[in-house]
């Protein structure tokens, strides 16, 4: 029997009340049966979206802090806020909403929770627990394939698919999020409708993206999509490294190298930034591949074809800015060969190069790549010598930044200079000097450089 939370005992009691149906459906009970803390509750009820929010009204004074979104009422959805949390409740459907890109938009009832069931993606989707008892209607064996960790669509997979092409995608995005293996049958009519999840909406595509590279093990969902062809129809320069061999410690093909390296970004918990750029640091490579007289391959400035090619794609797939400048700086970056011989102005320059608050990104894009490349972890120190460096330099207080220099734009003004784009040159210029040898930061000598590089102009 499912432990029924008491808030969701709660809020059924407001239905049957009035003679209505209520049911938990969806993510929620897939995560309880499996005995994981349910995240967010989506109910399933026979009322209308006027009807619930018609009964959430009339409670009046004493449910004050209920209130009623209609957040989807063309879909037959609105968001209840009920003691502080929020429900998402659906009147029993007929139909998905089809990401296809043909059908319109439109929501008709069903008269059943199990023909509301049957419209649903997979069978561990389509149980519902009746509140607030907790009786479960379980039509499709849902249960039975939770038990044996296996993805499944409700109904003839080829059909399901071919109405939505965002299933297939989902599915292989479970598969990595639950580590669970895909039924043959299903698993066969992914590439049997790709031409269907082309015309689903790029946001979509990405959203699903986003959970396999949240998941635990990315490479399980990406293997999946290059095993279905969902990985040449998605991310073709992805697909386009599987066989480009490496020589210098690489054990494995660039793809390999690229799913290992998000692989290692995931387990050690990092950031959605750190795993793209994991994914897609040496995305140029297939493109930049040349042989060398000696009949080796080379890669020479792939991490900029990299970082070009990883903006354009996460442009397609309508990812914020910030997010694409924070991607695309550290693959650019990622190539940094230190050695104990860099100067000091060396150390600044790579400080001012990468920016202080994206060092700790950048260092952990390089102990992935260096996983990816050896296939086992790096020793936990070795980057350590330029950490030291590094944060030498910045202890050192020196001037790293325009904002540190000892003079200003007015101050170059006050020698003649016309305001303009100019006085940033200038300004720039004497940051390289000051970064090369600190000790000009005083305004006197910056002054005096300053002077000749004004009649120079
Ligand atoms: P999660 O929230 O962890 O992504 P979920 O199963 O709750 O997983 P949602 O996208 O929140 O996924 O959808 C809720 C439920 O709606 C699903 O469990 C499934 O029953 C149904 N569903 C969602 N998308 C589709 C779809 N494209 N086709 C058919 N049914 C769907
Ligand atoms: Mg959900």
């Amino acid at each position: 029997m499912l432990f029924i939370p008491r808030i969701l005992k709660d809020i059924a009691l407001i239905f049957t009340a009035n003679g209505k149906l209520i049911f938990l459906v969806g993510g929620a009970v897939r995560d309880m049966l499996r005995g994981e803390k349910a995240r967010d509750f989506d109910l399933a009820t026979d009322a209308t979206p006027e009807e619930v929010a018609a009964m959430f009204h009339a409670l009046g004074r004493g449910a004050k802090r209920s209130a009623v979104i209609p957040t989807g009422v063309k879909h037959g959805t609105v968001t209840v806020h009920f003691k502080g949390e929020a429900f998402e409740i659906t009147t029993f459907r007929t139909e998905a909403d089809y990401n296809d890109g043909r059908h319109p938009e439109r929501v008709a009832y069903a008269a059943t929770i199990e023909e509301d069931l049957s419209r649903r993606d997979f069978t561990m989707n389509a149980i519902a627990v009746e509140l607030p008892k907790g009786r479960v209607v379980d039509p499709f064996n849902g249960r039975a394939d939770l038990q044996n960790r296996v993805i499944r669509c409700v109904g003839s997979p080829r059909e399901r698919f071919g109405e939505d092409g965002l299933r297939s995608l989902r599915c292989v995005r479970f598969a990595s999020q639950l580590g669970f293996s895909i039924d043959n049958e299903t698993l066969a009519a992914i590439p049997q409708t790709l031409s269907i999840t082309a015309k689903v909406a790029a946001e979509r595509k990405r959203d699903e993206l986003d959970k396999i590279i949240g998941s635990g093990k990315p490479s399980t969902g990406f293997s999946l999509m290059e095993q279905t062809g969902l990985l040449l129809e998605l991310l073709p320069e992805l697909a386009a490294c599987r066989d480009i061999e490496q020589k210098g410690g690489h054990r494995f093909d660039v793809l390999d190298h690229l799913l290992l390296a998000c692989d290692f970004a995931a387990e050690k918990g990092w950031s959605h930034e750190v795993r793209l750029a994991a994914l897609f640091h040496d995305i140029g490579k297939p493109v930049v591949c040349a042989m060398n007289e000696f009949g080796v391959r080379t890669f020479y400035r792939h991490e900029r074809e990299s970082a070009a090619m990883a903006k354009n794609i996460l442009s397609r797939f309508r990812y914020p800015n910030a997010v694409i400048d924070a991607v695309v700086h550290l693959i650019e970056e990622h190539m940094f060969q230190y050695t104990e011989d860099w100067s000091d102005a060396a150390v600044r320059r790579f400080v001012v190069r990468v920016g202080e608050a994206r060092l700790p990104n950048l260092y952990k894009l390089r102990h992935a790549d260096a996983f990816g490349t050896a296939g086992e972890p790096p020793r936990p120190d070795f980057l350590i010598p330029l950490m030291d460096r590094v944060r030498r330099v910045l202890d050192g207080k020196k001037a790293l930044s325009l904002k540190d220099l000892a003079i200003s734009g007015d101050d170059i003004i006050g020698l003649g200079v016309r305001p303009g784009p100019r006085i940033g040159i200038i300004l720039g210029e004497l940051l390289d000097a000051v970064l090369d040898d600190p000790e000009l930061n005083a305004k006197e000598k910056l002054l005096e450089i300053a002077g000749k590089m004004k009649d120079r102009a």
